[in-house]
């Protein structure tokens, strides 16, 4: 839109065709959205790319290929709202593929327990999203995962400094999105709990030969974790598979579209802000 006779930035050249169509192609294989979100995904991708560091971790070389792959992912959660969500950091940390990172934690008993853990993705508070790029390449996509929306969602949450699945709200839409994230996510609890109870003895939970019985809920199991993995999880779900968020959950769902507002895209002019 033309906006008068200054600029208050210079807008950054737009993604060129020929890097911007092959993602686009790829991410369309998991992700649906209309001409109109596209088109508004390309033109923040392409300011997210103008306002944030990329760092490759042991070696890995960060292409434009990569660069251009994770701002399109990481754009979606922030479709409507803006990257003004993405304030709080600056750098993407790309590892090859999954990392190791030291958990420090405290039981009950007040024993410390101390581990490496593999990961896909982690966000920090206020500091940089790490990425794995064997999990984060939508090319190599398997199944009902997303770790790029899932960590770019946890910083929607992570932006009033807590992981506890309630994003920054007004005080009137913070108290019904706290009482569905809370509903469905305890909901999601009984359902894992039955489901754990119909595995035969003769099968370990944590083998592959119990997914078929996993195979059966809404969501990856991991998202009972907490109510900050629930938001994270659903976010991916509300991306690729939507319609099981609101068979299941249509009060959480519509919280999730409150937030995601991809419907405002379609309702409102250009791309251009
Ligand atoms: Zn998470």
């Amino acid at each position: 839109m033309a906006g008068g006779w200054f600029r208050r930035r210079r807008d950054p050249d737009p993604i060129a065709d020929a890097d911007w169509q092959p993602a686009a192609a790829t991410l369309a294989a998991s992700i649906s959205l209309t001409p109109a979100q596209w088109r508004r995904l390309r033109a923040l991708a392409t300011r997210f790319l103008a306002e944030k560091t990329f760092s490759g971790a042991q070696g890995f070389t960060v292409t434009d290929e990569v660069r251009i792959a994770i701002a399109a992912q990481a754009c979606l959660p922030v479709l409507s709202l803006g990257l003004g969500a993405y304030r709080d950091f600056l750098e993407i940390v790309v590892y090859p593929a999954q990392f190791r990172v030291p958990r420090r934690e405290v039981d009950e008993a007040g024993v410390v327990h101390e581990s490496l853990e593999w990961l896909a993705g982690e966000a920090h508070d206020g500091g940089p999203v790490v990425l794995s790029w064997a999990d984060a390449d939508p090319a190599a996509a398997q199944g009902p995962f997303n770790v790029v929306i899932h960590e770019f969602v946890h910083k929607l949450d992570l932006l009033d400094g807590e992981a506890d699945g309630i994003p920054p709200l007004p005080p009137g839409r913070r108290t019904a999105w706290t009482r569905a994230l809370h509903e469905a996510h305890a909901d999601f609890c009984a359902m894992l709990d039955t489901v754990e109870r119909e595995i035969p003895r003769d099968i370990d939970p944590e083998s592959e030969a119990a997914d078929p019985w996993y195979a059966q809920l809404p969501l990856d199991p991991y998202a009972a974790t907490d109510p900050a993995e629930f938001f994270a999880v659903s976010g991916e779900m509300f991306f690729l598979d939507p319609e099981g968020l609101r068979a299941n959950w249509p009060d959480w769902f519509a919280q999730l579209a409150g937030l995601f507002r991809l419907d405002a895209i379609d309702e409102s002019a250009p791309t251009e802000e």
